[in-house]
């Protein structure tokens, strides 16, 4: 048995923990070189707490082998960990991918804290995170979403760890399982498109292996929803583009679901506690912002004109189906939790932070052509969704999405476009994808008088800055495919929480 640099009982303690459990042969894993090389996270704050996030592996990112592992951690009040105020050890699991999730509370409102693990005779890198103040008077946020390892680099994160954001708010496609070959690549997968548990985690396990991302999960707590590319392009629930019945499907989309809840700093008192993995939540920043974390892919109701278990992002034209008043997007369940959230709502900011574009985007004059993926193809579910946003208790709500490799700012109304204007939705482009091609929206600003902004060329990502008047959200260009790009400003949004019912401006 090797001696360990860390306290001699608490392994004990540990093992104890694992009860009938085969004990732990610590001889076969001396030869990991780094079992911490995936990094660390946190993720999720409140005002007393955060969860922590590591996971163990062997050589390359491999995993280990299959057997239990005492993992202790301590959170300190200084970087050098003289003022330690939590310390423990959960235990890596095979059947989590070793990962750890380790949820605290009790600690004080706005303050930075730093944290570590000990296991197999290594101590991980030291992460940083923040409680949410209890009088917050400022937020700043950097929200992202697609990112392919592929067709592009991660050096956004460089220009959003410069910023110092409070949160880091990922929106979607964090992983693509899938590889477009037309597409010129900057690195390769290295593996074929992931369909199994295996697939998924080792798809992750090479995500991490990214020093940006890595150093951007170790510097700031995250806050995830998932879209599609974490399970599937355009799934539905449980309808998919393949038209897999879904006794193939479930299995597959609950392997990937663990994958993400295994590589994610999620609280896992969230997760576990139902029958179907929960992401839904909220996050509320002391009394100035609200956040709702919204889950857009696993209730949906089905594809509207498509066949039984398709769901594909197709062109819908004069489809009746898409207009069906039962059609949900987040599902009853979901609906009826943010409606009870936005009830009871009293802060200067409501933010949505969701997957995919939310407001209608038609693609041609007609005005009956509409994108299938988007919440055009559940404008029912939407409807209901504005009509609580509109509530007197919400003062300016803002919706948050990705998905679509464009930056646009656009009008949330109701009904007709004289009834005022209900919020703002901000749409981020891709951190590292392809552009979409030429025209696959239409002729945008003809057809949507709503859309105050658009840019199809750049990819890039969104920092936003609230206090309790003014909300301004720098639109952030860089160029994916270039290794040494910096980031520039593409335009900035400013929105005044005062003048509530008008519209954001935008500057280029
Ligand atoms: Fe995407
Ligand atoms: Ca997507």
């Amino acid at each position: 048995m090797h001696d360990f640099p860390w306290h001699r009982r608490a392994v004990l303690g540990a093992m104890a923990a694992l009860g009938t459990q085969a004990l732990p042969r610590f001889d076969a894993f001396a030869a990991v070189s780094d079992p911490f090389a995936l990094g660390v996270a946190s993720g999720d704050p409140a005002a007393d707490g955060f969860v922590l996030w590591t996971r163990l592996v062997g050589p390359a990112g491999a995993p280990l082998p299959p057997r239990a592992v005492p993992v202790r951690f301590e959170v300190a009040e200084d970087e050098a960990f003289h003022r330690i105020v939590r310390t423990g050890t959960a235990i890596a699991r095979p059947e989590a991918a070793h990962s750890v999730h380790v949820e605290l509370g009790g600690l004080r409102p706005g303050r930075t804290y730093w944290y570590r693990f000990h296991s197999l005779s290594a101590t991980s890198p030291v992460g940083r995170t923040k409680t949410v103040p209890a009088n917050a008077d400022r937020l700043r946020l950097a929200m992202t979403s697609c990112q392919h390892w592929e067709l592009g680099w991660f050096r956004a994160y460089r220009d959003m760890i410069a910023a110092a954001p409070d949160l880091i708010v990922q929106v979607g496609d964090y992983i693509y399982e899938q590889a477009y070959p037309d597409q010129p690549k900057v690195r390769s997968f290295g593996a074929a498109d992931p369909t199994d548990l295996d697939g998924y985690r080792a798809r992750y396990a090479l995500y991490r292996s990214d020093p940006d991302l890595r150093e951007a999960h170790r510097l700031f707590p995250w806050l995830v929803t998932w879209d599609d590319h974490e399970v599937l392009n355009d799934y539905a629930a449980l309808a998919n583009r393949e038209g897999l019945p879904p006794d193939v499907f479930a299995p597959r989309r609950a392997a990937a679901y663990q994958a993400y809840f295994e590589h994610m700093p999620i609280r896992p008192s969230l997760w576990r506690s139902r029958p179907a993995p929960r992401l839904f939540r909220g996050v509320d920043w002391g009394e100035l912002a609200s956040l709702s974390m919204l889950d857009t892919r696993q209730y949906r109701s089905a594809a509207a004109c498509a066949k039984p278990y398709v769901a594909r992002n197709v062109k819908l034209d004069h489809c009746a189906e898409r207009l069906g008043a039962g059609r949900s997007m987040l599902g009853d369940v979901q609906e009826a939790w943010l409606a009870d959230r936005l009830s009871r709502e009293r802060r200067p900011w409501t933010l949505l932070a969701q997957g995919v574009f939310f407001a209608p985007l038609a693609l041609d004059g007609t005005g009956d052509t509409f994108w299938a993926d988007q919440w055009d193809g559940y404008p029912a579910g939407r409807d209901r969704l504005l009509d609580q946003m509109a509530q007197p208790s919400v003062n300016c709500p803002v919706v948050l999405s990705g998905d679509i490799h464009s930056f646009w700012v656009n009008d949330l109304r109701r009904g007709d476009a004289h009834r005022g204007i209900v919020g703002t939705e901000i749409v981020t482009s891709a951190l590292a994808a392809q552009s979409p091609p030429q025209g696959r929206f239409g002729d945008v600003l003809t057809n949507n008088s709503h859309i105050r902004f658009s840019d199809v060329d750049h990819t890039g990502y969104v920092l936003l800055e609230m206090d309790r008047q003014r909300m301004t959200a720098q639109l952030r260009r860089i160029d994916a495919h270039r290794p040494d790009a910096r980031a520039s400003v593409l335009a900035t949004v400013t929105q005044d929480s005062r003048a509530k019912g008008h519209p954001a401006t935008v500057t280029p």
